[in-house]
């Protein structure tokens, strides 16, 4: 099972992400904030990182690009939550790092299995 950050300032949909995690067997992490959610993905070092894309301080695209930015973070794989699945958009989201996007509001089976595909990613490329 792994360890991941849910990086979401919205509560109902940090709820029902974490419930979903959870329930999954996973640890889960939780942030409200891109400030918060880039301390604790440098201190936790989590296997996933799940990324509201509308964040109140920095928003997650520009969080992303932190995050690859800096050697300690670059390896976890970051999966954006978008409100606005449009045409453009994941292009948009791929651009700034991101492994992928789920769409918002989450259905429950393809947010598992985007979950899944993300760390089978991990585990086959033997991060540590
Ligand atoms: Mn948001």
């Amino acid at each position: 099972m792994a360890k991941i950050l849910v990086v979401e300032d919205n509560a109902t949909n940090r709820k029902l992400a974490l419930l979903l995690l959870r329930k999954a067997g996973h640890t889960v992490l939780e942030a409200v904030d891109a400030d918060s959610g880039i301390a604790c993905a440098r201190a936790e070092r989590p296997d996933l990182i799940l990324m509201d894309i509308q964040l109140p301080d920095l928003d997650g695209l520009s969080a992303t690009r932190l995050l690859k930015a800096d050697p300690a973070t670059q390896c976890c794989p970051v999966i954006a939550l978008t409100a606005f699945a449009m045409r453009g958009d994941e292009e948009r989201v791929r651009a700034a790092g991101c492994d992928g996007y789920i769409a918002k509001p989450i259905e429950y089976r393809h947010f598992l299995a985007t979950v899944a595909e993300a760390l089978a990613g991990t585990t086959a490329a033997g991060r540590p």
